[in-house]
């Protein structure tokens, strides 16, 4: 396990996976029932935008850099970028928030917030991380496998929710982790949300990741949802992401042409920059 999230903090990919985060969670708070919220790869939860990781490969810059510095961002991405000021109250964009604490300044005194992370040294960080803010009830697995908590902890008492799995692609088997972890995944909860984000680099394995999905027998309605920020390139690797989204929370459905028209113009790397939606299983 190689992978640390701290070099990519703040990237075009996190702003994308957590606004729509954001959106989907602040759309479920429109009714007071409870919620559920289950973060696969949680990560540490908090990063130092001004250390040395984060500075070698400098990726904030054009991600929440973007953003932070933009006057006229649409009131879509407010509560996402109210997050990170309360973070960085001085006014200097110098810490970057994880899934995890996102979630938790999100969630209520009676929804439920489960996070795994496996990585023995990035279990300890993101329970001190999280130490003081346990907005809502919170139980934090780690060092955990992910996909293990898919099994131990669905389906949860509250009706309602999402699960984020956002894995760090090391593994040649991931994407065959995940639909495996689908597959079940809503055979415990048939009526969770199930949010994937998956890297665009590799154009075979994401049309093949496609085909498996839709070949899930029973699988509900699920988008898929596409940022590219820059012109495909063998040779310079990511050029976008995406987010499979099993049961999308309609108020995400809603607000996806807006967010997403945001989201190409303010991220875009080059003039090929686009996005683009559809459905790998329509609704019934
Ligand atoms: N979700 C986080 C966020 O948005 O802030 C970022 C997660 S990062 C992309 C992926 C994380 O998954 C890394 O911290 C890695 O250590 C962890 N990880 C890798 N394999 C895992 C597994 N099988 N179960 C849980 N965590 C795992």
């Amino acid at each position: 396990m190689n992978y640390r999230h701290i070099y990519h903090a703040g990237n075009f990919a996190d702003v994308f996976k957590h606004l729509l985060l954001v959106i989907a969670i602040d759309y479920y708070k429109q009714k007071n029932k409870p919620i559920c919220v289950l973060d696969t790869h949680g990560g540490i939860g908090l990063y130092d935008l001004t250390s040395e990781q984060a500075g070698k490969t400098n990726e904030y810059p054009e991600g929440i850099g973007r953003l932070w510095n933009d006057a006229d961002a649409p009131a879509f991405v407010e509560p996402y970028l109210n997050i990170v000021k309360e973070l960085n109250e001085h006014g200097e964009l110098t810490a970057y928030p994880g899934s995890p604490w996102v979630v938790q300044q999100l969630l209520r005194a009676h929804d439920r917030h489960i996070v795994s992370e496996l990585h023995t040294d990035d279990a300890v960080a993101l329970k001190e991380n999280l130490r003081g803010q346990r907005h809502s009830q919170l139980e934090v697995l780690a060092p955990f496998d992910g996909y293990e908590a898919l099994k131990a902890k669905l389906p949860p008492a509250e009706k309602r929710g999402l699960v984020l799995i956002d894995p760090p692609f090391e593994s040649v088997h991931e994407f065959d982790d995940i639909v495996t972890a689908i597959e079940h995944g809503i055979k415990r909860w048939a009526a969770g949300s199930f949010a994937v984000w998956f890297p665009l680099k590799d154009d075979e394995k994401v049309g093949d990741f496609y085909r498996q999905l839709r070949d899930i027998a029973g699988l509900p309605k699920t988008l898929a949802i596409e940022l590219m920020v820059k012109e495909p390139n063998p040779t310079t690797g990511l050029y976008g992401c995406g987010y499979v989204w099993v049961n999308p929370p309609y108020g995400v459905q809603q607000q996806l042409p807006d967010v997403m028209n945001y989201l190409q113009r303010i991220l875009a790397q080059d003039s090929s920059a686009h996005a683009r939606t559809f459905w790998l299983v329509e609704e019934s």
